[in-house]
């Protein structure tokens, strides 16, 4: 017997019907925005060759990280689920036998934002009609293998259905971009940009870390030998990466200390950490850096993104034998008060400066950010990030911080995501968690209905495109 999936044309909206009646109508104004995605980690390969998807399992679970995060939990072996391994030896191949382990193993999902995204590409993007589990495993493999195979299914032709304006991917400056431009110069008009990570060259605790330095002041033409050199090389990869339509930095450091060091400390500081000294060193130069990247993004415009305070790889045996990003990343305290005081002493007054903060602790929303952000002019709110990314934490943010910076202070949604599909459904989500928002304000009388319909616009759409000048 299987079960119907049936995506309720309610979902996350309030239980109460006066105010779920609200909500319906504000998410009848913003269901059908075009999407912005200032943010994440789509791969530009994708777009630049437009080639098909190879099959069910090798996209959508072998690289998503919160799929194989939680199935490992149970003890699913990595290796069953085809993620390879650092040393290129054999894991399972076979798409369909991992399709069928996570089938199998579906309902571990339940009540997470993952099966929510997940229910949505099944239901809407690949018209399957049943729910996920052992017996309709090959069904569901079926289907999707068909659909990937033609053409309707490139990426390309799923960006356009999928009502992308722009979406954003990121890249380190030892990226030639050159999958952005084969997009540039295509026949093809969608929008794909680039933004500038520099992690691999201003965190000296980076594998490669001076090498990488000297290859990045190389390519500018500069002496890595020298920290004016290697400033002049940041500024001449930022130029590199604004041509290929840049508008943002992103930044993720384990902290988010800012430092302002006089030049010659920062030049020596600079020479100490190319030779390979410690832990603080490391920390002084990614907090020096957070202030030259501001000071230059006041001068070309760009706007910067932090992503502090998580504990990168923290499963030992994981690193080992799958190496980064396999879901061993677990969140830190954040502390941002007294971190980012030295570059909000230079900056932080200075309109021409946007700086959109991210936390994976909600702790210091109420605390710290929205009062931060709700006074520096230099200062925005980033969405709800990774753990957070869900009803449940979208609702915490404004609940802790729309009273202390408003709506305008933060800068509406970014999926950011390597899982493609699920793009609409992430920005579906948002928006329906925010009209429920604001159907609750309408309800208790603190917000008339006409401006939570504009609310409802802004938080959907306008405000991304402000924040990022896209
Ligand atoms: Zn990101």
């Amino acid at each position: 017997m299987t079960r119907p999936l049936k995506l309720h044309p309610d979902r996350l909206f309030p239980a109460d019907p006066a105010t779920r009646a609200i909500a319906r109508s504000l998410y009848a104004g913003v269901r059908d925005l075009p999407i912005i995605s200032p943010h994440g980690h789509t791969d530009p390969a994708w777009f630049a060759a437009d080639a098909l998807f190879s099959d069910p399992a090798s996209l959508l679970i072998v690289p998503d990280h919160y799929v194989f995060r939680m199935l490992m939990s149970q003890g699913v072996p990595l290796d069953a689920l085809g993620v390879p391994t650092v040393y290129g030896s054999a894991t399972e191949a076979d798409p369909r036998a991992i399709w069928r382990l996570f089938a199998d193993n579906y309902h571990l999902f339940r009540g997470t934002p993952s099966r929510m995204w997940l229910d949505w590409v099944f239901a809407e993007i690949f018209g399957l009609d049943v729910i996920l589990e052992r017996a309709t495993a090959d069904h569901y493999f079926d289907t999707i293998d068909a659909a990937l195979k033609t053409d309707a299914f490139r990426p390309r032709a799923l960006f356009e259905r999928f009502g992308i304006e722009l979406i954003a991917t990121t890249e380190s400056p030892l990226d030639s971009l050159e999958h952005h431009r084969t997009i540039r110069e295509s026949d093809w008009s969608g929008r794909v940009v680039t933004a500038y990570r520099p992690d691999p060259v201003v965190d000296p605790e980076a594998a490669g870390f001076a090498a990488n330095v000297r290859t990045f002041c190389a390519a500018a033409g500069e002496d890595a030998g020298r920290w004016d050199g290697y400033l002049a090389a940041h500024r001449f990869h930022r130029a590199r990466f604004r041509e290929a339509g840049a508008t943002s930095t992103d930044h993720g450091h384990p902290s988010a200390a800012t430092a302002n060091l006089s030049e010659a400390d920062a030049a020596a500081l600079y020479a100490r950490v190319m030779a390979g000294s410690g832990a603080a060193d490391a920390e002084l130069f990614r907090a020096q850096l957070l202030t030259e990247m501001a000071r230059m993004s006041i001068d070309d415009g760009m706007v910067m993104q932090l992503h502090p305070a998580v504990y990168r790889s923290h499963n030992v045996a994981v690193l080992a034998r799958f190496g980064r990003d396999k879901g061993g990343d677990i969140p830190l305290q954040g502390e941002f008060v007294h971190a980012l005081k030295p570059l909000l002493d230079l900056f932080g007054n200075d309109p021409r400066l946007t700086l959109i903060l991210f936390t994976l602790d909600e702790d210091v929303y109420s605390r710290e950010l929205a009062p931060l952000a709700g006074h520096y002019p230099a200062l925005r709110l980033g969405p709800p990030w990774w753990f957070h990314d869900s009803p449940e934490g979208m609702r915490r943010f404004r609940e802790r911080t729309t009273e202390t910076a408003g709506f305008y202070n933060s800068v509406g949604f970014n999926d950011d995501t390597r899982a493609f599909l699920s793009i609409p459904a992430r920005h579906d989500v948002a928006r329906r968690m925010d009209c429920a928002w604001l159907a609750q304000l309408v309800a208790e009388h603190r917000l008339p209905e006409d401006e939570a319909h504009e609310v409802a616009r802004a938080l959907a759409y306008d405000l991304a495109k402000a924040a990022y000048k896209l």
